[in-house]
């Protein structure tokens, strides 16, 4: 039996995507809100998921992409 919260609401048009998928399948909208903090040679990186309604990353302050997007 399919558990609801194994489900995930693209936030940009609305459509049920299966919990591992990571953009939407209607209107290519990433589905997780990452941290865009990218690997570089000084850090290793953030990609932390946050809450959906985050601008920015809870551990390290950078725009997540939903921001990004223009989605939020
Ligand atoms: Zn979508
Ligand atoms: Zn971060």
């Amino acid at each position: 039996m399919a558990n609801k919260n194994e489900l995930q609401t693209c936030v940009r048009c609305g459509y049920v995507a299966d919990k591992d998928d990571r953009y939407c399948i209607r209107c290519g909208a990433p589905l997780k809100n990452r941290c865009t903090k990218e690997k570089t040679l000084l850090h290793k990186g953030c990609y932390k998921v946050n809450k959906p309604d985050a601008k920015y990353c809870a551990d390290c302050g950078t725009e997540t992409t939903f921001s990004t997007w223009g989605l939020l």
